[in-house]
């Protein structure tokens, strides 16, 4: 593998004696990293609307496609569908469960969206790198670690490629390698693992100014929380895994259905609330989506819900058509409440790489967005992206999506994160 990098360097193409590859050409040399390749290409996404086609929109390891005409994996497990609701008339498809309980709560039923063969993650840092010890990213760093390399400057090469391919993006990447070409240079580390040992530094103190947790504030009663992103990239999901989550730490909960736009939707969100005893607050399909956030906040006002979390669609007809549909619903939750939503939580799906960057310029111009959920870490070669994204905006990233069971969420700890990227040997 280190071999295979080196050959590609030593290509002579430059003056005798400068063997090293600018990072554009070492972009462009990795068509691995579809979006590494140039500031100018995703200058140019940032033109195109955000939405991306349905059917092959994440090229994502997950068994079910995210987005199909055929019902979304849960809704498989709801078999009454979403019935007609007299507008204004808030719909619980499933009472208030009684007091959460405390101890793991027995197994949920299983539905096609949690795979049997993916193990659930182990809490704690083991099951980070369980989960993101595979991903190439990993592979990458690792190998270029296990041969015992020289602390020279291809070794700051080799880093360099393996942080692009693994879709670290050309900015956080030039500012990681060039910390480490300065430190090398003033002979701060004696060999290789040193400096390995501080690029992890680096990497950490590049993700901790994000690594801010979402705080519920138990005064605001509810807390309302908005997700936004584009389809397919686990916006329900995190929503079902938020719900099991809240409500084991005692949280009152009410979800809302908000994407009214595609078939499956409301089904696949009532049954991560029937999962999860928690009432789901929907109108019939091709509601408004702004009239079932109002419901749904009045309702969770009126009973002193604690949170009021309210998916969204993630595709319309158009990107303004989007963009407007969640300014409405925005503005209509602000006159139940001044304060709603308290959290703009926009989710990415980890595998895009540096078009979930593009994704977070084009919705943060349009919406308020406080915080990031990354989504589908697990056996992503792409979860670089955390950096970029890091780098790129400096928005609290709250949660990483770590595989698709409702545990399989992650407070993102910037720690752990990087010890589950690289090898092991360095105490993570
Ligand atoms: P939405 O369109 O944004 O609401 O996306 P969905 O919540 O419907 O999720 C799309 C697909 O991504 C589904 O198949 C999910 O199971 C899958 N998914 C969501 N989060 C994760 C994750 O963290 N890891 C993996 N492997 N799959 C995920
Ligand atoms: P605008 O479209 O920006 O003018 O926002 P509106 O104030 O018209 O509200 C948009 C949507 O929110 C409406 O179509 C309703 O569905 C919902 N809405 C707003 N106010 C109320 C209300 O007092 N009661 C109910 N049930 N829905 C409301
Ligand atoms: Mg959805």
């Amino acid at each position: 593998m280190a071999s295979w990098f080196r050959r590609d360097k030593q290509e002579p193409e430059g003056p005798p004696g400068r063997r090293r590859l600018s990072i554009e050409e070492l972009a462009a040399a990795f068509p691995d990293s579809h979006q590494a390749a140039a500031p100018e290409a995703d200058a140019a996404q940032a033109e195109a609307p955000a939405p991306q086609p349905e059917p092959q929109a994440p090229p994502a390891p997950a068994a079910t496609p995210p987005d199909a005409a055929s019902p979304a994996p849960p809704s498989a497990g709801a078999p009454e569908a979403p019935q007609a609701r007299a507008p204004g008339a808030p719909a619980q498809s499933v009472p208030p469960a009684p007091a959460p309980s405390r101890p793991e709560p027995p197994p949920i039923a299983p539905t096609p969206a949690e795979p049997p063969q993916a193990p659930a993650a182990a809490p704690g840092k083991k099951g980070w790198r369980e989960r993101l010890g595979v991903s190439g990213f990993a592979r990458n760093l690792g190998g270029l670690f296990s041969g015992n390399p020289r602390l020279d400057d291809d070794l700051l090469d080799e880093i360099e490629t393996a942080l692009l391919v693994a879709d670290v993006g050309v900015s956080a990447t030039t500012g990681l390698v060039e910390t480490m070409r300065k430190r090398m240079k003033a002979r701060e580390f004696a060999d290789a693992n040193a400096l390995l040992k501080g690029l992890r530094d680096e990497m950490v103190a590049l993700l901790r100014p994000v690594a801010q947790p979402l705080v519920i504030d138990t005064a605001a009663r509810p807390f309302v929380i908005l997700t936004v992103g584009v389809n397919g990239v686990g916006k329900t999901t995190t929503i079902g895994k938020l719900a099991r989550r809240y409500k084991e730490e005692g949280h009152g909960l009410m979800l809302a259905a908000g994407d009214t736009f595609r078939a499956a939707a409301v089904a696949q969100l009532q049954a991560w609330g029937e999962r999860n005893g928690v009432p789901v607050v929907a109108q019939g399909q091709n509601a408004d989506a702004a009239s079932v956030a109002f419901d749904a906040l009045q309702s969770a006002k009126s009973r002193g819900t604690g949170v009021l979390i309210a998916d969204t669609a993630g595709r319309l007809h158009t990107q303004q058509g989007l963009m407007a549909e969640l300014g409405k619903i925005r503005r209509v939750l602000g006159k139940v409440d001044p304060a709603a939503p308290h959290e703009v939580l926009m989710v990415v799906d980890g595998t895009t790489g540096q078009n979930a960057v593009s994704q977070v310029r084009q919705f943060k111009a349009a919406v308020d967005v406080t915080g990031l959920v990354v989504t589908k870490l697990d056996g992503t070669a792409k979860g670089g992206v955390v950096f970029a994204l890091a780098r790129e905006f400096g928005i609290p990233i709250r949660y990483a999506g770590i595989g698709e069971r409702s545990e399989d969420l992650r407070v993102f700890d910037a720690e752990a994160f990087v010890d589950a990227l690289l090898p092991e040997a360095l105490g993570g």
